[in-house]
């Protein structure tokens, strides 16, 4: 049977990962008249505690996959380190969107710098790495200062390590767990060495794409990382403009060669001389696009909804300056002080144990007027 155009309120959409980008996303579908159903293999999360239904099981249990595609009409993903061989699978049963290759490019930083080269969007220099002998060559060709990071899994800052001179090579390859490398199993390498970027500002850019290749885009985002985990994000982002089309530019370009249905993020580096590079990508919703909430007309997730059931996709204009704080850890400290700010809008996630790096919710402060 052909895959209806648009798949209409009551329609049921299947949400890989539990997490609270896919709670948001289950709020927003709600709202628009849909019924969502989580799968991920941890029961009582965040995502699950709001969706219609939840299945949890491993992401390798095939008879739950595909007891979980008979059940809903079309499969998206929360977190990019869902098994791209789960997405393949369902692919086989379902509508996936984004595509299981959107997902398997994402997830493998030099898949995603390979990408990024091939459409000319430009990343730091960089080098494949599968030992300390290859890391020592890279060095030498890269340079130092430079960032070693494990090709796939790291996230907030995890399997990374900074290289200021040869002789942090042995910390470092053991640092990201170089001791037990090896290639995977489709030949794609442990790691990358990344020469250093000496920039300015961080920024982010969402663009949501739709079944008909129409393209939305947020206005990017500046972002402030504490200890490798995103603290703010400011809109606007006070970079030149010409640094916002570049930006703007490239991610809308990465979402149509990707042939991507759905949301693409792309985070930057921006360099005093305005150059503007890629570092990395995620085909889902994303924390940097949290303001998108309570600033925008449409916000991200409304926007994925309407993207992966083939709605229209509308101008997600933005009607006031806005700061997202992350709630981190032990949030409670400063939550009684948000509450009583009519500008300050809370979205708590319903975590139970507030450890400490943990995000439990952000904070989005507005102010009028726009800038
Ligand atoms: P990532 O996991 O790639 O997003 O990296 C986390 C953070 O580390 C980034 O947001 C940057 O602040 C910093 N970082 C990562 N790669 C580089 C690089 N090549 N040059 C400078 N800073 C980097």
């Amino acid at each position: 049977m052909a895959t209806p155009k648009i798949l209409a309120p009551g329609a049921s959409i299947g949400i890989l990962g539990g997490g609270q980008l896919g709670r948001m996303l289950a709020l927003a579908a709600a709202q628009m008249g849909y019924r969502t159903h989580v799968f991920c293999p941890e029961a009582d999360n965040p995502a699950s505690h709001v969706a219609t239904q939840a299945t949890f099981a491993a992401y390798d249990d095939e008879k739950a996959l595909a007891a979980f595609a008979a059940a809903v009409d079309v499969v998206t993903y929360e977190f990019e380190n869902v098994p791209a061989a789960t997405a393949l699978f369902l692919e086989h049963h379902t509508l996936v969107r984004p595509s299981w290759r959107a997902l398997e490019t994402a997830q493998d930083r030099i898949k995603e710098k390979t990408f990024f080269a091939n459409i000319g969007v430009v990343t730091a220099p960089w080098r494949a790495v599968n030992s300390e002998a290859d890391l020592q060559s890279a060095l030498s060709e890269i340079g130092c200062p430079a960032v070693l990071k494990t090709s796939r899994l790291g996230y907030d800052g995890k399997g990374q390590a900074n290289i200021l001179s040869a002789n942090d090579i042995s910390t470092a390859w053991a640092v990201i767990g170089g001791g037990k490398a090896k290639p995977h199993a489709d030949g794609a390498a442990f790691a990358v060495l990344e020469g250093f970027v000496n920039f300015e500002c961080e920024i982010s850019v969402i663009v949501a794409r739709g079944v008909s290749g129409e393209v939305m885009a947020f206005e990017p985002a500046r972002n402030v990382h504490t200890h490798h985990i995103l603290d703010t994000s400011t809109v606007p982002a006070r970079v030149n403009s010409s640094a916002v089309l570049k930006a703007i530019t490239a991610t809308g370009l990465a979402a149509t060669r990707l042939d991507l249905v759905g949301l693409l993020a792309v985070e930057y580096f921006v360099t005093k001389t305005g150059d503007v590079i890629a570092n990395e990508m995620a085909p889902r919703p994303h924390n940097s696009g949290h303001w998108t909430m309570d600033a925008c007309q449409t916000d991200q997730f409304q926007q994925m909804v309407r993207a992966v059931c083939g709605l229209p996709l509308v101008d997600p204009a933005r009607f006031a300056d806005v700061t997202m704080k992350n709630l981190i850890g032990d949030y409670l400290n400063n939550l009684a002080a948000q509450m009583t700010n009519p500008n300050a809008h809370v979205h708590l996630y319903g975590k139970a144990e507030a450890r400490a790096g943990r995000k439990m919710g952000h904070v989005n402060h507005l102010t009028w007027p726009k800038t």
